[in-house]
């Protein structure tokens, strides 16, 4: 991680020994390679764009964490991490990479299960002995809310969740993991065991320079009504889900 002290108004990062802002000694050198050559090669303004706003203590149902807001430079490069533990190496935190789902998430919707794999991932980050849940507005995986509502309004004329996407121009997924991987950098969490039923997420985290030791399954109950969801994600999109 490079040092921020040209940007005047980033505060310092008080808590950096907290949350083990230094590399992880457990870096192989094979990694630090990768790393470096990354940093050479692409142009620094990604990266440099990522900052740290605030952090405050946040207890919660599933436990005390700190929440922490960054920002980067684009319109949806805005993000919330809530961590537990200390980032220092000697566990390898356990992260959820939850992407925001105002229907589920806070309306208890039941069409998807992510309302069920946020509370399913504190749990176990809060069981944990260190752990980061980051908090992503990539709403409708990255179409938008609005958009989201046009592609169910298409579902309930008979569309699954790919086709109504794609109708409305849009890729399956549009989901991008690279600012997610600055954020879990800046953090100290560059070797990461990941709460993920789905390969592209580890792939993109990976091939953005976080080693991904574990992919931990995140499968919660299913509800009948979020069944027919959960088979078009393990068809179409690969993710991999059992019993479905
Ligand atoms: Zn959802």
């Amino acid at each position: 991680m490079r040092p921020r002290r040209k940007r005047g108004r980033n505060p310092p990062l008080v808590a950096r020994a907290e949350i083990g802002a230094k590399q992880s000694p457990c870096y192989t050198s094979r990694f630090a390679m990768r790393a470096k050559s990354r940093q050479e090669t692409k142009p620094k303004r990604k990266a440099s764009g990522l900052r740290m706003v605030a952090h405050a203590a946040l207890p919660t149902r599933y436990g005390r964490f700190t929440i922490y807001g960054f920002q980067g430079r684009g319109p949806q490069e805005e993000a919330v991490a809530l961590v537990r533990g200390s980032m220092n190496g000697k566990s390898t935190p356990l992260v959820r990479v939850h992407s925001q789902c105002l229907t589920g998430d806070v309306l208890t919707s039941m069409r998807c299960d992510c309302r069920a794999q946020l509370e399913l991932s504190m749990k176990k980050i809060g069981q944990a002995s260190s752990g980061i849940l980051l908090y992503l507005p990539q709403e409708g995986r990255g179409i938008g809310l609005m958009n989201k509502l046009r592609a169910y309004e298409l579902q309930d004329g008979g569309m699954d969740t790919v086709e109504a996407n794609e109708t409305l121009g849009f890729a399956a997924d549009a989901r991008d993991y690279n600012f997610s991987a600055q954020i879990l950098k800046k953090l100290g969490a560059t070797k990461i065991r990941l709460l993920s039923n789905n390969p592209e997420k580890v792939r993109q985290l990976e091939s953005s320079g976080i080693r991904v030791i574990e992919r931990v399954p995140c499968q919660p109950r299913v509800s009948k009504i979020s069944r027919g969801y959960l088979k078009t994600k393990k068809r179409k999109m690969g993710h991999l889900l059992k019993g479905i």
